[in-house]
Formats: structure tokens, sequence, C-alpha cells
């Protein structure tokens, strides 16, 4: 027997594979040659293509989907918080100040504590915890406490380090989003308590992460990523730091998370930076990308508005007990439809941030725009989060193809909060998932990492139950099925980025991306789905990860 200039490097047998192909097929084999697919079919016929120098794996009647993608997930962030005190499942002020406390005790002082994912509507005391406390937790450490979104509080010492006393001004109130700093309203002393871009004051003072920390960060997220099955990301906001620790790591062959790279650009990066970003934009334009099927520069990202937990997404009504509060842009609303146009132009896609019905109108009419005056098939506008489509708003979605990026898991850890802003009624029919599909919208999921929980499956949950962490059922109507929940992390969101016709499905040709899963997500129960078990996860041809013990 001779070797075969065609056999595949290797052969996995004995599968549950769902290949979510057009057909949604279910398949026992898969062959595989260099980082590609060569067939799928019968275990028999697959094994009958090997050479002398296949590896033939039996996989025991596994499971195995097309490895995971999020069209919308802050690696380069995810990676830094996994190095950082979580506070995500606080349910009290104490939990939060015994985190930061065990934290202070295993770091010199001096040393920055960052915390990040409390939410007051989640915490028994209904708010937020104070300079104060977190002095008493740790006073010899400057420490910052992002909130899920938008808010954080920081203690004494760092009050100090960033030079914040109760002499320093508010922000200036005409400049857009520029944000606020809690006082004690009887000693004008600030509280800790800092929102939207006031949020630099503290932030600016933090020492900024090496060149070799990006790196490291970025390494971690990939194999925390690995470990849940995702095996592509596209990264909403990168600067020429991170693009630099992304193209790192790339070659050192440890990227083992398909990256596509967008700018961040207006609305995301602070305001300071706001007047250079045509030209830095340009020139990066301008630059050979070096793009492979690992990493490429795909686009900009712009964030329009702010959130509804926070009251900041820009609505046509107002908040709850708010009457003067609509909501607020964080991108000039005249301006936007012009910088949208100068991207388009430029030949990058655009992902843009809307929260509020006013800002994915905005945006939605923005792409529509520009799309019909100059026509481009290898451009993917996308707006992000989209809660709360007008009727125009998926029409028009629909008529050009611009996917709804929804960030499901917030249903789950933000559905509470959204209730609190908006009401029940509006808030049960936040991301209708179901409504985008009937009209023809195509749809992704997304973690919007480090604000949500990575773990596709947690966003797959979401998507099928759509229950916030108290169990309250948000719009029944809109819950999407298992089959179309996978497809949303997998080929939906593949096709969300121009993507589709080499990843997102096991099919021949395509890249070999696939996980092996210890049950079967069609059938189980919702729980069960969310607590998915990854067992092995494969990137181009090549096991990156395996669950040991
Ligand atoms: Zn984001």
């Amino acid at each position: 027997m001779g070797t075969s200039p065609s056999a595949p490097d290797r052969i996995l047998v004995n599968g549950h594979i769902l290949c979510v192909d057009p057909q949604f097929q279910v398949v026992e084999a898969v062959a595989i040659r260099g980082d590609r697919i060569l067939a799928t079919g019968p275990s028999s016929e697959i094994r009958a293509l090997a050479g002398p120098d296949t590896t033939i794996e039996d996989l025991g009647g596994a499971g195995v989907l097309p490895g995971l993608i999020d069209a919308h997930n802050h690696l380069l962030s995810t990676g830094q918080v996994l190095q950082q005190v979580t506070l995500y499942d606080c349910r009290s002020i104490p939990e939060i100040l015994d985190r930061v406390a065990d934290r202070a005790r295993t770091i010199r002082p001096g040393t920055w504590i960052i915390g990040r994912g409390w939410d007051e509507s989640l915490l028994a005391e209904g708010r937020h915890p104070t300079r104060w406390e977190l002095d008493r937790a740790a006073p010899d450490h400057p420490v910052v406490l992002h909130r899920v979104w938008n808010k954080l509080v920081a203690n004494s010492a760092a009050l100090a380090a960033a030079g914040i006393t109760r002499e320093t001004p508010d922000p200036p109130s005409d400049q857009r989003y520029s944000g606020s700093f809690e006082r004690d309203p009887s000693t004008g002393e600030p509280t800790g308590l800092f929102r939207d871009r006031a949020k630099d004051l503290i932030l600016n003072a933090i020492p900024a992460p090496t060149a070799d920390e990006l790196v490291a960060a970025v390494a971690a997220a990939c194999r925390a990523y690995n470990a849940v099955g995702l095996v592509g990301v596209a990264e909403p906001g990168l600067d020429d730091d991170g693009i630099a620790a992304f193209r790192t790591l790339r070659e050192q062959g440890e990227l083992t998370v398909r990256t596509l790279m967008l700018l961040g650009a207006w609305g995301y990066v602070p305001a300071e930076r706001e007047a250079d970003l045509k030209s830095w934009i340009a020139d990066v334009r301008s630059r050979p990308d070096e793009a492979d099927d690992l990493l490429r520069i795909d686009g900009v990202k712009f964030m329009l508005d702010g959130g509804i937990g926070d009251r900041t997404a820009r609505m046509d009504v107002p908040y709850m007990d708010e009457p003067d509060n609509v909501g607020q842009w964080v991108v000039d609303p005249e301006e936007y439809p012009h910088l949208v146009r100068w991207v388009h132009d430029l030949g990058y896609s655009i992902d843009t941030h809307t929260c509020g019905i006013a800002a994915q109108d905005l945006a939605v009419r923005a792409y529509s725009s520009a799309l019909e005056a100059a026509p481009n098939e290898r451009i993917h506008h996308r707006v992000h989060h989209a809660y709360f489509p007008s009727a125009d708003a998926i029409a028009l979605m629909a008529r050009h193809r611009i996917p709804a990026l929804v960030s499901n898991p917030f249903l789950v850890h933000l559905g509470e909060s959204f209730v609190a802003s908006v009401g029940s009624d509006r808030a049960a029919r936040a991301m209708p998932m179901a409504s985008y599909l009937r009209a023809g919208v195509p749809l992704a999921g997304t973690s919007d990492s480090p604000i949500a929980d990575f773990n596709p499956f947690v966003g797959m949950y979401a998507a099928v139950a759509r229950r916030t962490v108290v169990g309250r059922d948000l719009a029944p109507a809109e819950r999407i099925s298992r089959a179309d929940a996978l497809r949303s992390y997998t080929i939906w969101a593949a096709a969300a980025t121009s993507d589709a016709a080499t990843r997102g499905s096991i099919e021949p040709g395509k890249l070999a991306d696939l996980i092996v899963v210890d049950r079967d997500p069609l059938t189980v129960s919702d729980e069960e789905l969310r607590d998915t078990q990854v067992l092995r996860t494969m990137v181009g041809g090549r096991w990156v990860w395996e669950r040991t013990g």
C-alpha cells in the first residue's frame, strides 16, 4: 500500500457529528487533511479513505459540533479580567469586600486591585459599594471595581493616586457623555463612584500594561475560550498596542482563537483621541494587514449610545420614573452618518453598539444609505445589542442583510436591570430574536465578554430560555429553537462577518474547527444545555485543548 498524496492526516470515527450545514446533517465521521475538512460521512466510508500515515481516532459515540464563534467579544479585555477580581456572582456588598480583602492579602501594598462585575440590581443592599467600604477591605492598595457596565467605584488610595479630591471640578456638562462622579451631599467629598467618561479620571492613573502583559492576556483568554469551545471571535475595539499583542501571539504559534480585529473608534475611545481617529484609521488601512485565517483587521467599532441598565441608552420615551431622561448619544447623531459613510468608503465593515431604539434606528439608516449609495459585497455592517428595533429598522435590516448581533446572556444577567429601567413589558421584548428571524434579519450570538460570560452555551441557554437570574421569563414568544441557537454561534456568526464560506460548519473544504462535547445540545433540558462541557477543541486540524481529569 503506497502513501496517497490525498489521504487524510486524521480521521474521527464513531461520533455524533452535528455538521450545521444547510441540510443540518448528522454524520458519524470526518476526515481532515492539513487545516481543512476533507470529507464527512458514515464511519465505514470515511475509514476507507485512510492511508498508512492517517491517525484514526474513535470518538466512542461522543457529540461533535462546529467550533463556536462569538461575533462580538472583547478577548483582550477578558484576558485581563481573568487576572482580576471577578464579582459577577456577588449578591451582597460583604461578598464583594471579602473578595477584595482576599486579593489584598496576596499582593504587595501599593499594587492596584482591579475587579469587575458588580451590579447593584442584584445586590441585597440595592446600591454600589462605597469608597470607605473598600478602604476597610484594602486600606493599603488602590482599588477599582468596575460595575458590569459603565460605572466604577474607587477607594481612597485610588482617588489619591488619581489626584481626585473634593476640590476637583465636576466634568464639563456641555461635553457629550462626559459623565460625573458622585459626591457626599453634605461634605462634597467624592464617594468613589464614577460613570461614563468620568471613569477615565481614575483609569488614567492605573499603570498601562506592558506589551508582554498584553500578549499574556490574549494567551490566557485563548486557553479559557478553547475550554468552552470558542474558536473564533470578532474583537470590537483595539488600538495599535492591542493589535500588536495579537500579532505577536500568532507569530509564537499560540493564537488558538481566530480573531477579526475591529479598530476602537468613535464613542469607544477616550474623547481626547477622537480628533485623530480618521488619520489613524486611514493609516492602518494603508498598511499591509498581514491577514490570514487566524487574524485579520475587519473593521471599525462605534459606540453610539449608552446602556439600558444605567439609563443611558438613547430611547424614544423616558426611562421609568425619570420623565426628563431619554438616554444619551455618545457620538453626535448629526455627524455619525457621515463617519459611517467615510469608513464604508475605506472598505471597512462597521460594528455599532446600539442599545436604545433611537440609536439602533440611526445606525440602521446610516448603514442602509451607505450600502445603497456604494454597494460592496465584502462589507458587513452590523448592529450590536440590537435590543429594541423599530418596525422600520427590522425592514431595513432584512433588506440590506444587516446582522443583529444580540448579546444573549444579558437577558439572564442584566434582564432585571432592564425591567427596572424600562418596565417589565418593554424589557421582555428586548432582543426579539424570533421576530428578527421571521423578518429575515441575519442573527448572530455574542457575549460582549467581559460584560457577560463568554461561555457560548450560556448564550444558547439565554436564547432558548429567555429567563433572568431570578427566574423571570422574558417574552417566551421570542425564544428561538435549539438548532437556531446553535446556528447563531456557528454558521450565522461566521456569516455575520462574511466568513461562512470557510468557517461555521463541518463541511468538506472548510477549516477543520470542531469541538467534542459531553452531551447532545439539541435534546437535553435548557439547564443541561447551559452546563454543556467541552471535552476537546480542534482549530485548523490541530487539537488545541483537551479536558483533563
Ligand atoms: Zn462590546
